[in-house]
């Protein structure tokens, strides 16, 4: 999968953007719209990662495991994609939080039950009521590649993409970059695409190469 160049995050733009993130992640953390989201278990803003290069992450919805662990993508399917990043061996860019913004579709754990530690699919409601906030975070980060997982992830950034063309203003610049849900369950489909799960981590590990090989070549004319 090839990447064509365009523009990251610029540095004098970057602490303007900060302060407005900032704002944006509290109001993530204050937001109640979902009723079905009982109890709320949401993230603290230093389990997004990084801001700096420009590249955001998009899920479908936190995982019991993330939330507890108070680090996004920690579950299994989280792990493949870690190990997808470690396995490019660079010495800055170690692990997702190095690379990668990252957030969901859905900001809050959806919950089986009250008491639940196990995860359900987002309902549609749930996410209406909450590509907003994506499609703000896209906003605000101006982000020059989106790499999304899973149908749901590449249909929100799909539909936040297309809603924003008709503001000349903030038409989209970045390249989307879309991969099956890497957790187990979804083999089936992953192997539609993919000769083995190994193959699809080894696709994984490419594209992460090579948003690397951007990052240094950006150092190195900086
Ligand atoms: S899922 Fe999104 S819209 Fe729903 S309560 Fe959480 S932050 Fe608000």
């Amino acid at each position: 999968m090839e990447i064509e160049p365009s523009r990251g995050i610029g540095v004098n733009s970057h602490s303007r953007r900060a302060f407005s993130l900032g704002r944006l992640q509290s109001e993530i953390a204050a937001c109640r719209l979902c009723s079905s989201m009982n109890p709320w278990r949401q993230f603290e803003s230093d389990a997004y990662g990084t801001r700096c290069t420009g590249y955001l992450l998009v899920g479908e919805a936190p995982g019991y495991k993330s939330w507890e662990q108070r680090r996004r993508f920690t579950g299994p399917a989280g792990m493949l994609i870690r190990r997808a990043l470690f396995q490019v061996a660079h010495p800055h860019y170690r692990d997702l939080e190095d690379l990668f913004y990252m957030t969901d579709v859905v900001k809050c754990h959806p919950a089986s039950g009250n008491q639940s530690i196990s995860n359900r699919s987002p309902r549609r409601c749930e996410v209406q009521a909450c590509v907003g906030y994506l499609s703000q975070e896209i906003h605000v980060l101006r982000p020059s590649v989106i790499v999304t997982f899973g149908k749901t992830a590449a249909a929100a950034v799909g539909r936040v993409s297309l809603s924003s063309k008709d503001r000349v203003a903030h038409r989209p610049s970045y390249n989307v970059l879309s991969f099956p849900h890497p957790s187990p369950r979804n083999q089936l489909t992953i192997r539609k695409h993919y000769a083995s799960m190994k193959a699809f981590e080894a696709a994984l590990s490419k594209t992460f190469c090579q948003l690397i090989a951007r990052l240094d070549a950006r150092a190195t004319h900086a």
